[in-house]
């Protein structure tokens, strides 16, 4: 699946090897540092192409190969898109062209510090005054939170009965007013990337600033979910894979031959081929415009245990060699495959509720 691409592959890896040294990717991770540099030069060569679905997913399968940390970081500047793409108005879809272009680094502001996977019950409000919105509450965990220059953001229009039909988006200007940005140290992996808790104090959003229509922002969520999983699918899967090249190289040069080993690299290798065509078969129905949520959730679920699976065979086949850093690296990055964009229990979840529903 996706050999139409397989040029394309080779130029994304080809770039990722050369960019993504050993000492550019412990030098972000130890610094916990964004790689502004690495975005823009991607976006200039043309590289990363962000209206293309197919393509960001080989992009981002084979960036995370290398190293998650900064292939995460390059491809997810416009994080939140899909949500203005598909239930924007023409200026905001208009200016999806900036961030594209790589002039705005967008980012998707769900999660709150009482929880990331009821998202029906979040507390930040947008209270209707005028014509106006009065935006106030706040936002944990939220990736590019500290560089974004825009974000989409979930809040409470009003209270409903049922809590998730209150709920609205909007796009948020980050330097209105009210916003601050308190970027978050010290996380196990993913560390390039940028990740922030965000406080809106009284911010002032005008009418313009609504994503669709008031009361839809979790149906417009869940939506953006169905997509994005896909693309946390093809984090897992190159994560995976680059825990096995690992493993490989390892085996090859130190001759390992014993029947153990031989097993858990079959092993490692069904589950990556398992979780490849999981993943292919569920993008192939969302580019099509025909999305199957429970295959996108199965792909998800199974890439972040797939990528936890091979890092940590990686650690133990390598032994104490496996403390070098671009192989703990890998180990740290995996674990949050199997958390962010709904935990592999939520996944879990959708899943079997689709199955019982007998879609
Ligand atoms: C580095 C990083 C970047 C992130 N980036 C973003 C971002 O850009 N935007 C954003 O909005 N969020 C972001 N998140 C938040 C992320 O999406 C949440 O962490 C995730 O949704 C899980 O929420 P939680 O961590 O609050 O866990 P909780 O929701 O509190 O869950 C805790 C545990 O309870 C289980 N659980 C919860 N509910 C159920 C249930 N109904 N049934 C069974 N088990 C359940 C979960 O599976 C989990 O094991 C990020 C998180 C991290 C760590």
């Amino acid at each position: 699946m996706f050999e139409e691409y397989d040029d394309y592959r080779k130029q994304i890896r080809e770039f990722g090897l050369k960019e993504f040294t050993d000492e550019v990717a412990a030098k972000y991770d130890r610094g916990e540092e964004y790689p502004d540099y690495l975005r823009k030069k991607s976006l200039s060569l043309g590289i990363v192409d962000m209206q293309n679905p197919a393509k960001i997913l080989i992009a981002i399968e084979e960036l995370c190969r290398i190293d998650a940390g900064l292939g995460i970081s390059v491809t997810t500047p416009y994080f939140g898109a899909e949500v203005l793409m598909l239930f924007g108005n023409d200026k905001q879809k208009e200016f999806l062209n900036d961030v594209y272009s790589g002039k705005y680094v967008l980012g998707l502001g769900v999660t709150e510090a009482s929880g990331g996977s009821d998202v029906a019950h979040i507390k930040t409000t947008a209270t209707k005054k005028g014509d106006k919105y009065i935006l106030n509450g706040s936002k944990m965990f939220i990736t590019n939170g500290a560089i974004a220059d825009y974000l989409v953001v979930l809040a409470r229009t009003s209270d409903e009965d049922k809590p998730h039909h209150g709920l609205s988006t909007f796009l948020l200007n980050t330097k209105l007013n009210g916003f601050k940005a308190n970027k978050l140290t010290g996380k196990l992996g993913v560390r390039a990337t940028n990740t922030a808790e965000l406080t809106f104090d009284n911010i002032e959003l005008s009418s313009e600033d609504l994503i669709g229509e008031e009361g839809k922002g979790f149906y417009y969520i869940m939506t953006f979910f169905n997509i994005s999983r896909i693309y946390v699918a093809a984090q897992g899967l190159g994560i995976a894979e680059g825990a096995f090249d690992k493993i490989l190289e390892y085996v090859k040069a130190n001759e390992i031959k014993d029947e153990n080993t031989m097993f858990e690299i079959a092993d490692v290798a069904t589950r990556i081929e398992a979780t490849k065509e999981l993943t292919y078969n569920a993008a192939s129905y969302l580019f099509k415009f025909e999305p199957r949520p429970q295959l996108t959730s199965m792909a998800k679920a199974y890439a972040g245990e797939t990528a936890v699976y091979a890092s940590e065979k990686a650690m133990e086949i390598l032994g104490a060699n496996s403390l070098e850093e671009n192989v703990e690296r890998i180990f740290r990055n995996a674990k949050i495959m199997e958390i962010w964009e709904g935990t592999s229990e939520v996944e879990k979840l959708v899943i079997s509720r689709f199955i019982l529903k007998g879609e």
